[in-house]
């Protein structure tokens, strides 16, 4: 199947051949006809599938021509994918005279409202700054067709859906709904009950499967000795591009900072960073200034970055939603690429759900003439060792008879 059979128009096929896409991807192949036969879609599919050209060539395909008021929104959580998406569509309608603008916070009102008093086609939103502008009266939906809820799940989590449900009352109810979420938990499935009709579901390979060239690597290390490890790893792997990941963006700031005390070129990307900065340091990454870029999830959530070849979990991540998402940044489109995570004793319950949630034994591996102070984890691949909870390695057998633990002692 190619785009020319899809139902697509010349313009915008032209746009199609301009980004170079020469067969449609799996989302692309489903969601097309059927946004462009007019219903509403939800699609679970991870970012890297193509999902933006899925939802915008059948949008830009219906809109035509350009008018004043916007008849596209597109609602985002965070301001780097609203950039991002905003980017998409601006390339694939460069041949139809179609225009669009983006809207998010953390920047003057300016230059937006000068966008929207000139009009456009496509708005691309974060949902706080949207409402504001409507407040101000600087801009209105009364003539939306199209709504799109694109991460609908990290929304969620970031608490946007009351102010996603404000705006959804504002769009005419005669329009079109598509939702793209890579889980949906109970409150998106009310959301979806609310604001679609009769939506077909779209899901693309399994929810929980991440990216099949995805190599996955744990690495057990003492707490002590983690950001040594982190470094010995960079030291000793062949990377182009890494992301390493922290829980917090005080740690992500920490890491950041040793890492360029140890003559890395880094960059950094979190909530707490202004616009500005967070630009730089995508714009350095993704032009080969930088070749490691310390983040937290949010920041990072959904990113399109080409090219990275490693990701690497300083932090366990506490949700196993959130480690599919992660190593969704490495393994995109043809390419491989390998996921590590750095892992301590107290990680272990968060391991577990993780690989449970896989449906995968992660490998564990020690890296040769690191000098590596003990820790229980390494009891656990012995063999004899209990396998499961990581308390049970108190009740490991060792050489000689003797055992370990308070159960034990207390019996004999
Ligand atoms: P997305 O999942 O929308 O974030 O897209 C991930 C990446 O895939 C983006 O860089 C797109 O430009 C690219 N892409 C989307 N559709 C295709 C396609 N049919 N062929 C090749 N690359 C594509």
């Amino acid at each position: 199947m190619s785009f020319k059979t899809l139902g697509l128009s010349e313009k915008v096929l032209q746009g199609v051949n301009a980004m170079g896409y020469v067969d449609p991807t799996p989302i692309q192949l489903r969601a097309i006809p059927l946004i462009l036969a007019g219903r509403d879609v939800i699609g679970s599919a991870q970012t890297g599938t193509g999902k933006t050209a899925a939802f915008a060539l059948p949008i830009l395909t219906k809109l035509d021509r350009h008018e004043r008021d916007a008849r596209v929104l597109v609602l985002e959580p965070t301001r780097e994918l609203a950039a991002q998406v905003e980017t998409a569509f601006r390339d694939l309608a460069r041949f139809t005279g179609l225009s669009q603008t983006v809207l998010y916070g953390g920047v003057g009102y300016g230059l937006q409202t000068e966008a929207l008093t000139r009009g456009v086609d496509v708005l691309v939103a974060t949902p706080g700054r949207l409402l504001d502008h409507i407040g101000r009266g600087t801009c209105h939906l009364r003539a939306i067709k199209y709504l799109v809820l694109d991460e609908a799940d990290r929304m969620l989590d970031m608490g946007f859906l009351p102010d996603v449900r404000r705006i959804v009352e504002k769009c005419p109810r005669e329009r079109h709904t598509s939702l793209f979420s890579a889980t949906i938990p109970p409150q998106i499935e009310s959301l979806i009950q609310w604001a679609m009709k009769r939506p077909e579901t779209i899901e693309i390979g399994a929810r929980r499967t991440p990216a099949e060239t995805v190599k996955h690597v744990i690495y057990p290390v003492a707490e002590a000795q983690k950001t040594n490890l982190l470094l010995e790893l960079l030291k000793r792997v062949n990377y182009d591009s890494v992301i390493v990941f922290c829980r917090t963006k005080h740690r992500a700031d920490r890491i950041a900072h040793f890492l360029k005390r140890n003559n890395h070129a880094v960059a950094v990307l979190h909530s707490n960073r202004t616009q500005r900065e967070r630009e730089q340091a995508l714009r350095g990454f993704r032009d080969g200034r930088f070749e490691v870029l310390v983040a937290t999830d949010i920041a990072a959530r959904g990113l399109d970055i080409a090219d990275v070849s490693h990701v690497i979990n300083f932090d366990v991540p506490q949700h196993p939603e959130d480690y599919i998402h992660r190593i969704g940044r490495t393994g995109r489109a043809e390419a491989t690429g390998d996921a590590f995570t750095v892992m301590v004793a107290e990680d272990a319950t968060h391991v577990y759900a993780i690989e449970r949630f896989i449906s995968q034994k992660i490998p564990r591996v020690k890296l040769d003439g690191f000098a590596y102070q003990y820790t229980a984890l390494f009891e656990q691949d012995k063999p004899g060792a209990p396998t499961g909870h990581p308390g049970r390695v108190r009740g490991v057998r060792l050489s000689g008879g003797y055992y370990f633990g308070h159960a034990r002692r207390k019996r004999r």
